[in-house]
Formats: structure tokens, sequence, C-alpha cells
């Protein structure tokens, strides 16, 4: 596309695979919307602070000190890409799942929660402890506001939290996030966003989309695993107790006089990350925040345009294919496409594609069974672990049977290499 960037360098883009019919080729991921792979310039500047790592906060030692400083400096780098405001905390965590379990433990009591049924589950059910209101798939972004408006409208006094994901993890959809903040406001509710599969597209500003969380994970976002952050109002999760108890959120223990002891918590981010906190994860992670920010989100929206074109063209000439949507033609979109083929076992077609041309894909019903059922129109197959398939393709139990109910998902982004395209 005119003006675009280039492809970002990533880990693993000239890992070379056997292909059943003989020969090799370089392997092409494209399921980055489950774990994209790790851009080069995070791996390099975390091979570069790797030598001198140590635990934080506690520490008087030289590395100890040092690491207590790019820890809080990590924590800066990533409340600056996500738009944070004045008074906001951006809490550690191991990722987008522990991030939304985190807020659901810090909600107060009472809270109702709205949530639409098409979320991954890691936000549709870390809730389940409150009152939720699960709210049917729209088929438009304006029927999702006018569908959260009218659930608002009759609910009772008191806390409300609407969870709502950026861009789905299926249909690669991108969601009306600051209309559906206007609207939870207006009726005193409050949302987060789970921006798992956004951020990694598209710039994502609490400030800019009124939004009053964000949850994220770092290995989505071209950082390894092990780190994610949940960011935005500090009040709800001061007045929390500490997600987890332990060393690190506390600031003072001492024997009470019944005999027992009682704790003093500490009121900044530290509450809620109790433990040895995962130092080079928070690094890397903001790493990640800061080459994609110097890239520039222009150009890799427009190279990634560009390539979701090209794979829609390609799928459209094929009539077998059945592209998913929820929001139809013209919907706002990033970098993942699901798509079932007519007549085919979609875990026999994603191994076919790993197995004959090298390309890693993912099928099945994407942790979003809810989703894939409106979808589909029809129940999907008896699912595993988030709709993985309980017979190995090709397996004598999986072999000959009716073509799978499930969807094959390709997923790309910023850091797909050019090579990796036709
Ligand atoms: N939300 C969405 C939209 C996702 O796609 C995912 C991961 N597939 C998650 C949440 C959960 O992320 P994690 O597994 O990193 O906790």
């Amino acid at each position: 596309a005119e003006g675009a960037g280039g492809p970002l360098p990533v880990l693993g883009r000239d890992v070379r695979v056997p292909l059943v019919t003989g020969g090799e080729v370089t392997y092409a991921a494209l399921d980055y919307a489950a774990s994209a792979p790790a851009l080069q310039r995070v791996w390099d500047d975390v091979a570069a602070y790797a030598p001198y790592y140590g635990s934080v906060h506690r520490g008087a030692g030289h590395l100890s000190q040092l690491s207590t400083e790019l820890f809080e400096d990590s924590r800066r780098t990533v409340a600056e890409f996500l738009g944070c405001r004045e008074g906001d905390q951006v809490v550690f965590t191991r990722a987008t799942t522990d991030s939304l379990n985190l807020l659901s433990a810090a909600l107060p009591q009472g809270t109702k929660v709205f949530v639409f049924e098409t979320e991954h589950h890691a936000s549709l059910l870390p809730w389940r402890a409150h009152d939720v209101t699960y709210l049917d798939a729209p088929r438009s972004p304006e029927a999702a506001v006018a569908t959260l408006e009218s659930a608002l409208h009759g609910a009772p006094a008191g806390p409300k939290l609407v969870c709502v994901t950026g861009a789905s993890n299926v249909t690669g959809e991108v969601w009306p996030v600051r209309e559906l903040a206007r609207a939870a406001h207006r009726h005193g509710a409050r949302l987060v966003l789970d921006a798992a599969q956004l951020a990694p597209h598209r710039p994502v500003s609490l400030a800019e989309l009124e939004a009053d969380w964000v949850a994220l994970s770092g290995h989505k976002l071209y950082a390894p695993f092990g780190a994610g952050v949940l960011a935005g109002r500090a009040d709800w999760l001061v007045q929390a107790e500490p997600y987890l108890a332990g060393g690190g959120a506390s600031r003072r223990v001492a024997r009470s006089a019944d005999g027992g002891v009682e704790v003093e918590w500490h009121t900044t981010a530290a509450r809620h990350e109790a433990g040895s906190p995962n130092v080079i994860g928070a690094y890397a992670l903001a790493a990640a925040c800061r080459a994609l920010t110097e890239a520039g989100f222009d150009g890799l929206v427009a190279r990634e345009e560009e390539l979701l074109a090209r794979l829609r063209a390609g799928l459209a000439d094929v009539p077998q294919v059945r592209v998913l949507s929820l929001f139809g033609e013209g919907a706002d979109q990033v970098g993942v496409v699901s798509f079932v083929v007519e007549g085919w076992n979609s875990s026999h077609f994603a191994a076919a594609l790993s197995a004959e041309y090298g390309i890693g894909v993912r099928d099945g019903l994407f942790c979003a069974h809810p989703l894939l059922r409106t979808l589909l129109g029809r129940e999907g197959d008896a699912p595993g672990e988030c709709g993985a398939p309980e017979a190995a393709p090709g397996s004598p139990s999986s072999a000959g049977e009716a073509p799978t109910l499930n969807a094959v998902r390709v997923s790309f982004g910023a850091g797909t290499p050019d090579e990796h395209v036709d």
C-alpha cells in the first residue's frame, strides 16, 4: 500500500519446516491472534538487559536498583502506550485472562456486570461470581450500542461494569469501544476493554476511548509469554483486597493485640502484584510498546489492510469458503479472519495447510463457543480445550467422520514477513 511501512522483523521468520510431499519451506506463522512471534527488537532489548537483572524493590545492590528502575520505567512506558490519565494505575499481570480475573476480584460488592455473549471466554467467564447480564450478539456496531443502552436503562442503581473486546479474536471485527464507553457512563456504569486483539493492530488509548480499564497480553503484542497488563482507574483497585496476598503487596505487617496479624497493604499498583514480579516480562512488554510506537501505527495499519484485502480477495475466489462475520460487509477489521470450508473438516484443512504448505493456522472454536455457535448457526464439534479437536487429525477416530462444524482462522499483523504473504 502507498505509504505503508515494511514488516517489523520478528523471531522465527526463517524457520524451515519439512513438507509431507518432500522438501521443505520457510514456515509461515499465521496464528498471531493466539500468540505473535516476538519482535527481533524486543529480543535484542531483553538480551541487552538480561545479564543485569535482579529482584526488584527489595535489594540495595546495584543490579536490584537497576532492575527496580527498569521495572518502574516499563510501567511508565506502558502507561504512555495505553494513553493512561492522571491517577490511572498500571498493574503487571500474567496476561489478559489474569487481568480480567483481577478486576473481577476487585469489583465492589453488588456490582452488576454486562457482557456480550460474543466475548472470548477470558472476558466472558471471570464475572460469574457477580450478577451478570449476558447480552445477545449484535449484528452491527450500532446494534451493540443500542443493546447495551437498553440493558443499562432498566438496571438498578449501584456499581455496574461493562466488559467488551476491542477486536474479536474470531472475526477480527472492531467494536465501537468509545460509543459503548459513553453509553456505559451515561448510565453510571464503567467499562473495561479487552484489548488482547486490538492493541497489536491499532493504537489503544484509555483517554481517547474513554474506557475505565484496559487489559492486554504481552505475547500477542510481539513480546514473549508471561506478562500482561491491567491499566486504568485506581479507586476500585485501591479499595479491593489484594488479588494475591504476600510480600510486595504489603507495606507493613505486625502481630495484632488478639494474637493474629494485621496488614497495611500498598495503595499503588504493587497492591495487586504480590510475589517477585516478572521483571523481564514487563521489560519485554514495554520494549514492544516502544517498538510499535516508533514504527508508527499508520504504516502498520496500512500494510495490514493491504494484506487483509489480498486474503479476503483470495478467499472470495473459492466458492466453498464462507468467511465468518458478525457485522457483515464493510466492517472495520484487524488481521484476523475465520472461515469454514464447506465439505471440509476444519482440523484436517488446517493440518493440510501445515503439512503440505508449511502454513500454521488455528482451527476450532477459538475459546469463544457462544460466538461460534451464533456465527455457524449450529453447534460446533465437541470441543476440547478451547475447541481443539479431541482426536488428532487423521487418527482412526476422526478419519471418515462428517465434515467438522468448527472453523479455520488465519491471523497476522505488523510482524508478518513479506515472504510469508503469498
Ligand atoms: N481476550 C481475547 C480477545 C483473546 O483473543 C485472548 C487470547 N486468545 C484472551 C482474551 C486471553 O488472552 P491470554 O490467553 O493471553 O490470557
